[in-house]
């Protein structure tokens, strides 16, 4: 396993819940995305998740229902954890790199993941997961290193400093382009399944 080191260079140490810190998300303009869209999108799921998926940021339909993951690679994202036998609500907390939607469904730009960045931290050290799914290119570069390649590091385990396990895999909305990422996306969430069954069994 690659050791990876986990960047923390934020100060939110003083906001100890959940509820507080999406209270400061709704509020956030930080950067210009705000904007231009309908509000924040926190993230949801069980706050004491062992498991988290971390995706880019909304997309339309999560910018008009304000839930992350709920237009088709949603749909698709939960078919892929109901086949791992995981539900999305109790099993995991699904949340963004950034929390606005940027328009046009374009990437964020540096300045915007830079600001929004450390909520996503907060977020992590709040529900404090053992295991960590980034889900496409945008996560993992933000999270692990601008350099990596998500088709060279999918399916291969990283470890934190503090010792969470993450597993790269492609981002849902890429098997809607490409159905032949479907069969290693799968193969990565048996792998996260796998790892989380162990974890519940002791
Ligand atoms: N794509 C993402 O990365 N996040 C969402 O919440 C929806 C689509």
């Amino acid at each position: 396993m690659n050791k990876v080191v986990y960047a923390q260079d934020h100060d939110l140490s003083r906001v100890n819940s959940l509820d507080e810190l999406q209270e400061m998300v709704r509020e956030c303009s930080r950067c210009g995305l705000r904007a231009g869209c309908s509000g924040a999108v926190f993230g949801e799921g069980n706050p004491g998740a062992a498991v988290m998926l971390i995706g880019e940021g909304p997309g339309a339909d999560e910018d008009r229902i304000g839930r992350p993951f709920v237009g088709k690679a949603g749909q698709l994202l939960d078919k892929i954890l109901g086949a791992a036998g995981m539900d999305r609500l109790t099993d995991t907390f699904i949340a963004n790199v950034v929390k606005c939607r940027p328009p046009g469904n374009r990437a964020p730009r540096a300045e915007e993941t830079e600001r929004c960045l450390p909520w996503l931290y907060r977020q992590v050290e709040l529900i404090a997961p053992r295991i960590i799914v980034l889900m496409g290119s945008t996560a993992l570069q933000n999270l692990i290193s601008p350099d990596a390649r998500i088709t060279k590091m999918r399916g291969k385990w990283l470890v934190s400093k503090s010792g969470i396990m993450i597993m790269p895999t492609f981002h849902p909305a890429a098997l809607l382009r490409d159905a032949g990422k479907k069969r290693p996306v799968w193969e990565d969430f048996q792998q996260v399944r796998d790892e989380y069954q162990k974890m519940k069994s002791f």
